[in-house]
């Protein structure tokens, strides 16, 4: 049985930390399907995914979050972004075959993750980077990273397998806590999560595993769900950019020029007369093709 794609919210409200449980099956399938990437790749694309929903949910916002790998190493590209309503999407590039060592450092070379926040509303841009000093894991980064940068302490605890991905955060709020031994003793139950756990229990069976005994106030479940924002006027401006002389090579050649989105597989076609029109619209902002 298949298990809906969610992430669940709860809190310690005496010890003023936050929990989140994300799981996706279906979700993750769709992000996975078309690509056959190497079971190390999807693991750690898996986990990135998990950690962006995590993340995002930590966060008042309206637009999206995104965490970016992008480099020399044989992992050249992982990104994944995550809408503020939930939709999400990711894909992964690398190298084969891939080195003997195929720990994350080592896979992003010299790359360091970064985090991107984009606010809709205000077009503002926040962009932090996630330095892969501290562990090994993408988990202990991005811990690292919400110390450094947020002053908060947080665990991470992520799994991924072909099937699906899971994560669960914890959080300690800024504010007074009743408890002053809280923090370690849940951060404690919190690391005897195993990854299939993580994967198989429905989320409130992992709570009731490792809170029982706690004073947990659980939220109602969020749906999570694929979404790709690709579109044609964002293909044709990327088009525009390439310059005019570019692509009518390729028209010469090939008679269209095929973009497919790596995200979802759309494939947006343009033949002679669709990149005339790009052309002749100079003004990137207003798309060449009318609205009806
Ligand atoms: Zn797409």
């Amino acid at each position: 049985m298949s298990k809906p794609d969610q992430l669940r919210r709860f809190l310690f409200d005496k010890a003023n930390i936050r929990g989140e449980i994300v799981q996706l099956n279906d979700v993750w399938q769709i992000m996975e399907a078309n690509h056959k990437y190497h079971p190390v790749i999807r693991e750690y694309l898996g986990e990135v995914v998990a950690a962006a929903v995590l993340l995002s949910a930590t966060i008042k916002f309206e637009g999206s979050l995104t965490i970016q790998a992008s480099g020399d190493g044989p992992l050249s590209l992982m990104v994944v972004e995550c809408r503020s309503n939930f939709g999400v999407r990711g894909v992964a590039k690398y190298k084969e075959p891939l080195p003997e060592q195929t720990d994350i450092k080592t896979l992003l070379d010299k790359s360091n993750l970064i985090i991107i926040i984009e606010q809709a509303l205000t077009n503002e841009r926040y962009q932090g980077i996630v330095a892969l000093l501290e562990g090994n894991s993408i988990a202990e980064f991005l811990e690292g990273y919400l110390q450094h940068s947020e002053q908060l302490e947080t665990r991470i605890f992520l799994a991924a397998d072909k099937q699906a991905v899971g994560g669960l955060l914890l959080q300690q709020l800024p504010g007074k806590t009743e408890d002053d031994d809280s923090w370690d003793r849940i951060t404690h139950l919190g690391s005897t999560i195993q990854k299939e756990e993580l994967l198989e229990l429905q989320a409130t069976e992992i709570i009731h595993r490792l809170y029982h005994e706690e004073d947990v106030r659980l939220f109602d479940p969020e749906p999570v769900h694929f979404q790709c924002s690709c579109s044609r006027e964002k293909v044709s401006n990327m088009l525009r950019s390439i310059g005019e002389g570019e692509a009518a090579g390729i028209i010469k050649e090939q008679d269209n020029i095929s973009v497919d989105c790596e995200f979802c597989g759309t494939t947006y076609d343009f033949d002679e007369i669709d990149i005339a029109e790009i052309y002749a619209s100079n003004n990137p902002t207003t798309a060449s093709t009318t609205r009806h």
